[in-house]
């Protein structure tokens, strides 16, 4: 929508009314699990690799190489622990990280993991103009296709950037869900402009993320500010009350950030927790917004 030429405090009701309702959570989505299991486990992975530096324009061929790191050591780390324990995951994909390593993501298709949209460069939707995120967004999924031979039909927004274009596109589109929103713990389905989509939202949370945690600049003030083992007791917790509740226990990871030898281990014991309690199902976003799409009526 039009930005005003005036300040935010002078804005009109039914102008702030109207950013707000842009996108909104609508009727929540949590219904029954399959099988009668308690509890969704639902972990995924952004395959960033390279894009969080070239994306901003960067040249630091050593950042870069935080990113071959991802690729290198990060991703078969994390396909061997996910074979080891059966459990099948959610990787979203910039499309120049997998034209940097198609044989990356023909691997994560080939032992049943999903794909999903990730960005063309991971981008920030809210700073493009409407039709290049529309362009983006479209040659992304062609791109992710023509490599693994699989369309995906969910999407993550790189950083979880949404613009007031971002919901109408996935519309356009027809993809199944999105996964970059915050409106809730459980899933629902996304409202624009107070009407209903029939896409389902399933949401992540900055708190279920290893970025925030983990992340450094050697040339800013970021630094991990929190002990490997702390960032685990938050995760359990964070699953603990999932099951509790009987509700969806969503997770996001980075390749480049969690797959070292110190930090890894963090995911083994999630999944061997959530496996001791027996009835917990461990399944893709897209498997999931499947099931609780049926819900939308
Ligand atoms: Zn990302």
């Amino acid at each position: 929508m039009q930005d005003l030429d005036v300040k935010p405090w002078q804005w009109p009701e039914p102008y702030w009314r109207k950013r707000v309702n842009k996108v909104r959570a609508g009727k929540r989505l949590a219904p029954a699990w399959p099988s009668d299991k308690r509890c969704a486990f639902a972990i995924s992975f952004d395959v960033d690799h390279e894009t969080n530096e070239l994306r901003d324009g960067g040249r630091s061929l050593g950042r870069m190489s935080w990113g071959q790191y991802g690729n290198r050591r990060g991703m078969p780390r994390i396909l061997s622990l996910l074979r080891q324990h059966d459990v099948k995951a959610s990787f979203y994909v910039p499309a120049v990280t997998a034209q940097l390593y198609p044989d990356e993501q023909r691997q994560v298709i080939d032992e049943g993991h999903e794909i999903g949209i990730h960005g063309w460069i991971h981008e920030l939707n809210s700073i493009l103009p409407a039709d290049s995120e529309r362009d983006l967004m479209l040659r992304s999924a062609d791109m992710l296709q023509e490599i693994t031979t699989v369309r995906p039909v969910g999407i993550r927004t790189p950083s979880w950037d949404f613009s007031d274009a971002t919901l109408s596109i996935i519309r356009e589109m027809g993809l199944l869900y999105d996964s970059s929103l915050m409106a809730d713990d459980s899933c629902y389905e996304l409202l624009e402009d107070g009407e209903r989509t029939g896409v389902v939202e399933i949401p992540v949370e900055w708190i279920r993320d290893d970025a925030p945690y983990f992340m450094m600049n050697r040339f800013e003030s970021l630094r991990p500010h929190i002990s490997p083992d702390d960032v685990f007791k938050i995760f359990m917790r964070e699953f603990d009350a999932a099951y509790e509740e009987g509700d969806i226990f969503q997770l996001t990871l980075h390749p480049h950030i969690i797959g070292y030898r110190s930090r890894i281990w963090i995911i083994e014991e999630i999944i061997r927790n959530a496996k001791a309690k027996g009835d917990v199902w461990f399944a893709t976003h897209k498997e999931i917004a499947e099931h609780v799409g049926r819900s939308i009526d």
